[in-house]
């Protein structure tokens, strides 16, 4: 079950598929699918008709509102892209990877606080609560379960999300060489001697080869 996730707003209708223009009203249906939250975007006739009438019957609905669509503005060239907490999040849900559940729900409430999403919904699922936010502007919604952090965890948590806001999520590792080599496959290489003193080599010197 994948608990976190981020579903973008819509650029077409999902019943007729008919493309959203600029500052269109829309509706988003969400429903709680247990895998995961669906949102469904319709365009107003869709919702008037039946996809509306009989959305809050079907099983797992959570919630309805009503949108406004704004096209998405082009990507200024070469911009760049610094890490903040919007996109540490975004990152932390696409990588699904659990061990950031207490940071991403720490990120979700400081973006919250600074109005950068809100809090479009909540539900309980297991006894766990599920926030559904939303960043007002892309009208993407951010799926994300409340850890139930103690008092306790959230200096440390606090100091995750400082330490991943300055130096991004470690990218994945690179293909390391294998470090341990089996023993006794190695009997031919030769151990260099302990270096005792590196002299500083003067710039541009040749370093002196080494004698076998
Ligand atoms: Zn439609």
């Amino acid at each position: 079950m994948n608990e976190w996730n981020i579903q973008s707003r819509a650029h077409a209708c999902q019943a007729c598929g008919q493309t959203f223009s600029d500052q269109q009203p829309y509706h988003t249906l969400l429903f709680d699918l247990r895998q995961q939250v669906q949102r469904v975007d319709l365009c107003e006739p869709c919702w008037k008709g039946q996809q509306g009438e009989t959305a809050s019957d079907r099983k797992g609905f959570i919630s309805h509102w009503q949108g406004i669509y704004e096209a998405p503005p082009p990507a200024p060239p070469e911009a760049i892209q610094k890490e903040n907490a919007e996109s540490l999040l975004r990152k932390i849900v696409e990588s699904g990877d659990g061990k950031y559940a207490a940071v991403s729900y720490i990120l979700a409430v400081m973006l919250e606080r600074k109005r950068l999403l809100k809090v479009k919904e909540q539900f309980q699922r297991d006894g766990q609560r599920i926030f559904v936010y939303e960043q007002p502007k892309t009208g993407d919604l951010f799926t994300i379960p409340d850890p139930g952090l103690q008092l306790d965890q959230l200096e440390e948590v606090q100091r995750d999300v400082a330490a991943l806001l300055e130096h991004g999520l470690a990218p994945p590792l690179p293909t390391t060489p294998p470090s341990d080599v089996a023993v006794g496959a190695q009997a031919e290489v030769p151990s260099a001697p302990p270096q005792e003193k590196v002299a500083p080599v003067p710039a541009g010197a040749e370093p002196e080869p080494l004698v076998g």
